[in-house]
């Protein structure tokens, strides 16, 4: 065989273009399991030449430099090995921004858009309703995770002029998913009008909030080796909600009388399988207040709202 770099062998070996990478990496990854094995294709060939899935499907003829097929190899074998493209890509789009998204947080799930539209919602119906303009609506977003969801608020709310009315407080338990959540907020222009802090479950200086926003861990315990092999790759501390995945869900509620105004909202991320379940809790914890369970877009049971009765 001749060597790699002899005179004309280049030309001798066959070009790669974006639709034999493709169907390489998508049968590759098949094998390995991956249901979605197309889309994740798709989506790390356009991270390794740095184009958009569209561009990319819509170009099965286009040549692929060396380098941009190593690097879409590499990733093809991570993913074989377990890791949630997003990770590989650094990238996930939630509520139509595009977050940067490592093993510091998990990764922003669709279903959590929920907990966005229902919170932009009802801090709109507080920025309508009579009030103290001079008072902002306070907004407290428990568990920020990526920060996905403080920042997609902050990003809505700028849309429609609403942002410069209300104050928003965004807390996490790891320093790690702080740090993150801050990049997130700077990609997006609200870091300033963000005020990120390190505190379990809510900040301790006493400030009461009109609208608290939460997606708290929620699997149960014996439920988590059974996720798909990506979830294993995400902090472990962000989906354990204990033996009945209630018990971080269970604290927050404790601290909501001392932690939202007489007239607050608490809007909370739950399991599909805990529509009844928040509701006994809620009645157990805070007796006299109101639980109502929305669903998601699949009609599931998706976010708690919890207020006083
Ligand atoms: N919806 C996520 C999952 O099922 C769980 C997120 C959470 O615990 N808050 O993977």
């Amino acid at each position: 065989m001749a060597p790699a770099d002899a005179p004309g062998s280049a030309g001798g070996a066959a070009v790669e273009t974006t639709g034999t990478l493709l169907r390489e990496g998508a049968e590759r990854l098949r094998a390995s399991g991956s249901e979605t094995s197309r889309l994740d294709a798709e989506l790390l060939l356009g991270h390794a030449v740095g184009a958009g899935r569209t561009a990319i499907l819509a170009h099965p003829e286009a040549p692929v430099g060396a380098d941009a097929a190593r690097r879409y190899r590499a990733g093809v074998e991570r993913r074989a090995a377990g890791e949630p493209v997003a990770y590989i890509r650094g990238l996930k789009e939630f509520y139509g921004l595009a977050f940067n998204v490592d093993p510091r947080a998990l990764i922003p799930r669709p279903e959590t858009e929920r907990l966005v539209e229902l919170g932009v919602a009802e801090i709109r119906h507080r920025l309508g309703a009579a009030r103290d303009a001079a008072a902002p609506v306070q907004l407290l977003d428990v568990g920020t995770g990526s920060g996905a969801v403080a920042v997609a608020v902050a990003v809505s709310l700028r849309g429609f002029g609403g942002l410069d009315a209300v104050r928003i407080a965004a807390v996490d338990v790891s320093r790690d998913a702080l740090a993150l959540a801050r990049e997130n907020a700077v990609s997006h222009a609200v870091a300033d009008r963000i005020d990120f802090a390190e505190a379990d479950l809510v900040p301790e200086d006493g400030q009461r909030y009109d609208v608290i926003l939460a997606n708290l861990p929620y699997v149960r315990r014996d439920v988590i080796p059974q996720l798909p092999r990506a979830t294993s790759f995400e902090p472990v501390g962000a989906l354990d909600g204990g033996p009945d995945g209630l018990e971080v869900i269970g604290r927050l509620l404790e601290r909501l009388p001392e932690t939202l105004t007489d007239d607050g909202l608490a809007l909370l991320e739950i399991g599909a399988d805990l529509g009844e379940a928040i509701v006994t809790l809620a009645g157990a914890r805070l007796p006299g207040w109101r639980c109502v369970v929305e669903a998601d877009l699949a009609g599931l049971p998706r976010v708690a709202r919890i207020a006083r009765g």
